[in-house]
């Protein structure tokens, strides 16, 4: 599929969707994502729910409106952060058929279940939901495996319950994406994916940890993308969790994902660290091969009296308005202004990729 419908308008597939987790792109400004290629992002449930409340943010517009961003959003469910902070005992609980218990130190015990998250998220007016999922390591036992599956089409059998019930109360039919889990077991995989498909979803998610220990992605990232294919005859969209590097989302992309989030450029871009694509004229896009990008240091002491731009060609604000030497010098005087615009290169590497993913794909539509 080359795009995707939703209640704000189709969103051109392969989408980048950076990482809005509270409420906010760090360091960038919502309306200035769309200069810089990015059409849509990704918020999280949980944390929106704890501040300001999902209820505040209703009250002060919807998520589109507290943003000041009118491109599609799309929820996480938090489930996957809730349980890391279980797993690091940040929070004290567990999961179970009721979804997840869990209580801060010293604190009341709150139970997250799949019909609170559902209408959360569409207290905040997302445009895509996505289920509760029980998200494990790879190296977790065959019985945590098997428990996260069972827990995840359990949640996400009452996620579309809850989904079709608020669609029905509020005439707004938002679209549901289930999360396949099963660990690195095919076979836990193909059932969880079975199992979803059965109960029928809007779009489809990859759950677990997508990158090995090398940096590529693990065989199950390939077998859901299968799995998703035949079931769908490619009709539903496909969110490749967690896949963030460039070569990674080629490689995604080529075996069926059209929707990514990551915070790698965002975060890369506050610690100095810019995707600068190698090469001239622009260099072919290789699957699991690094050779087309580089960092580059901003800390660097070669960029100290460096006159070109970031990434020469690169129509972001940051590389049409300042050099490496001045952004060398913001970084070693640690003005903010820096996080901001390294940012905004990295996110423009990451836009301009898609727009060149999003061609191939409907240049191979139409023949
Ligand atoms: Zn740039």
């Amino acid at each position: 599929m080359t795009s995707l419908p939703t209640p704000h308008g189709p969103l051109a597939l392969p989408a980048f969707l950076p990482d809005a987790t509270r409420g906010a792109v760090r360091a960038v400004d919502a309306a200035e994502l769309r200069a810089v290629g990015i059409d849509a992002l990704c918020v999280n449930t949980w944390h929106l729910s704890k501040e300001p409340g999902a209820r505040a943010v209703e009250k002060l517009g919807g998520i589109h409106r507290f943003m000041g961003f009118d491109g599609p959003v799309l929820s996480d469910s938090g489930g996957f952060q809730v349980l890391s902070l279980l797993a690091s005992g940040a929070l004290d609980g567990s999961a179970s058929n009721k979804g997840i218990r869990w209580r801060p130190k010293g604190g009341e015990s709150e139970l997250l279940t799949p019909e609170k998250c559902v209408r959360w998220q569409a207290k905040l007016g997302a445009d895509l939901l996505v289920c509760l999922d029980h998200c494990t390591r790879p190296e977790e036992s065959a019985d945590a495996q098997r428990i996260s599956v069972d827990h995840t089409v359990r949640w996400a059998e009452e996620c579309k319950t809850t989904r079709d019930r608020v669609a029905e109360e509020s005439g707004v039919r938002r679209p549901l994406l289930a999360v396949i889990q099963g660990g690195d077991d095919p076979a836990l995989r193909r059932e969880c994916a079975a199992r979803l498909f059965e109960i029928g979803f809007d779009g489809y998610a990859f759950g677990g940890w997508p990158v090995r220990d090398d940096g590529g992605l693990v065989e199950s990232v390939a077998l859901v993308a299968q799995l998703v294919r035949d079931a769908t005859k490619g009709a539903a969209p496909l969110w490749g969790l967690g896949i963030g590097k460039p070569e990674n989302l080629v490689a995604a992309e080529q075996l069926g994902y059209s929707l990514f989030d990551c915070v790698l450029p965002t975060r890369d871009g506050r610690h100095g660290r810019l995707y600068v694509k190698r090469g001239a004229p622009a260099p072919k896009l290789l699957p699991g091969d690094a050779r087309w990008w580089d960092h580059l240091y901003l800390g660097d002491q070669k960029h100290a009296v460096a006159d070109e731009p970031i990434e020469p060609g690169c129509p972001c604000p940051t590389c049409t308005r300042h050099s490496r030497g001045y952004l060398h010098h913001l970084w070693q005087v640690k003005d903010p202004l820096v996080l901001r615009l390294a940012s905004l290169h990295n996110l423009s590497f990451y836009g301009r990729l898609m727009r060149e993913l999003q061609a191939a794909r409907a240049a191979a539509a139409t023949t």
